[in-house]
């Protein structure tokens, strides 16, 4: 008698352990909404098809674009923009082209056909000059983009002599010029030697993607330059923490 009540009471504990097991899942983690991404193709039906991925994260907020690759001999950019692809957001959007010109990727090369950072309208009622930069530009407009990184690598820490290494160059408005004052910022809190901090600069190159959509659509826009002397890994921290640093202070991650 003694051994059948023993069981019954050790079997009520298994069933009671079991059932608060359940509930304890079913209450405590509600499923938070996942994002949805969806990929489309830039430069569809052409040898420049490159895949773009837009994140919903199905809460009002900034549309933010990150693009890397512009130029495809400077691979922190792409690689970092291929890692952001994959971070979930709180709120609005999160689209990121990595390879922007795939086939200067491929090659390892700045350029293919001709420089795409120089393709955007430099009038405002001007259209890109090439099927690769109009199909960038009708995404930025179409997706009614509020803020835009455009990822790059210079050579050198020169001071925008002849390189525009370690430096971020927005096109002027003061909401962008809070933001890149706090991104350098950031960036530069873990970096100790003076001459390797990033500067701050005004005006992206005409022809680009960022002046174009900073001076004609009212983009907060800006170029994020990285030398090439460090370490690729180091460059692609540099870029990762800078598009962490964005959105963070704009409350989507
Ligand atoms: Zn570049």
């Amino acid at each position: 008698m003694k051994k059948v009540s023993s069981l019954l009471k050790r079997c009520c504990i298994v069933f009671l352990i079991t059932v608060l097991a359940f509930s304890g899942l079913a209450f405590a983690a509600p499923s938070a909404q996942a994002d949805t991404v969806k990929t489309v193709t830039i430069a569809s039906g052409t040898i420049y098809a490159t895949p773009m991925y837009i994140r919903d994260s199905g809460k009002p907020g900034p549309v933010v674009m990150i693009v890397g690759g512009v130029h495809g001999n400077e691979p922190a950019g792409y690689t970092a923009a291929a890692q952001v692809k994959n971070w979930d957001i709180k709120k609005g959007k999160l689209i990121v082209l990595p390879k922007a010109n795939k086939k200067a990727v491929e090659r390892r090369t700045r350029t293919y056909n001709g420089d795409l950072n120089r393709d955007f309208p430099q009038g405002k009622n001007q259209s890109a000059d090439t099927a690769l930069a109009r199909s960038i530009w009708s995404a930025v407009k179409k997706y009614d983009v509020d803020w835009l990184m455009d990822m790059h690598e210079g050579y050198g820490y020169c001071k925008r002599t002849k390189s525009v290494g370690q430096s971020l160059i927005y096109y002027p408005n003061s909401t962008t010029q809070t933001m890149a004052k706090a991104i350098v910022n950031n960036l530069n809190k873990g970096i100790s030697t003076s001459y390797k901090k990033f500067s701050l600069f005004k005006y992206p190159v005409k022809g680009s993607l960022a002046r174009a959509a900073g001076q004609y659509l009212g983009v907060h826009a800006f170029i994020f330059e990285t030398c090439d002397d460090p370490a690729l890994s180091t460059r692609v921290k540099y870029q990762t923490k800078a598009a962490n640093t964005l959105l963070s202070r704009l409350g989507m991650r």
